[in-house]
């Protein structure tokens, strides 16, 4: 199985790592992806933390706007995280930016005020089965709307921080950040199932 990993800007690299201690399902092979044609042999693709201005910026630059829309209405698996989720969110906020609708939810950029812009915690999340996750964030968004097709997989002192809608899920936090590899298996396992004959 392959996973692509945008690296135009940001935190490609940890997602990589973070791939590489995925164990479970078929073996899996990172990429990181600067061009629209890269995207063609992917079964999944992961969109990293860091300045969704700039990313947004260098993404129309390049063409990824009809290609990742292309991506997504072939059912290939997406994972926004941070910044990545604001790129994928249908409304954004804070202040308002143009974004690719993919997932029905709303997010407030920086919406942790100052003193709370980056800070680790402990959260709950149903991800096949519940668990308990340790959540990085920094200067992340809040999603203040989730829509009626989207299911809330984490939350943090009772707010939505992770969120899938069919093939798109999105997280506030960095799990690449983190020793433990839970959510990009359940990403992989998202991937391997979209390749199966229904
Ligand atoms: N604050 C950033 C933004 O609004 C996101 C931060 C991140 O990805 N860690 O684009």
């Amino acid at each position: 199985m392959k996973i692509g990993v945008l690296a135009l800007q940001g935190d490609f690299e940890r997602h990589r790592r973070a791939l590489a201690r995925v164990r479970a399902g078929e073996p899996v092979e990172s990429v990181e992806v600067r061009k629209t044609v890269e995207l063609r042999d992917l079964d999944g693709l992961i969109i990293p933390g860091g300045e969704s201005t700039t990313l947004l910026k260098l993404m129309e630059y390049f063409g990824f706007w009809p290609a990742l829309d292309a991506f997504h209405r072939e059912g290939k698996p997406i994972f926004g995280t941070c910044a990545g989720l604001i790129l994928v969110a249908r409304d954004v906020e804070n202040p308002p930016q143009p974004s690719l609708g993919l997932i029905d939810v709303g997010v407030e950029r920086n919406a942790y005020g100052r003193q709370r812009e980056s800070f680790e915690a402990r959260g709950d999340a149903d991800l096949d089965g519940p668990t308990s996750l340790e959540m990085v964030f920094i200067r992340a968004p809040r999603i203040r709307r989730v829509g009626p097709g989207v299911s809330v997989l984490a939350r943090h002192k009772d707010e939505p921080v992770m969120a899938r809608e069919g093939s798109v899920l999105v997280a506030t936090f960095h799990p690449e950040l983190t020793d433990d590899p839970t959510v990009h298996t359940y990403f992989c396992a998202m991937a391997q199932r979209s390749r199966r004959p229904r």
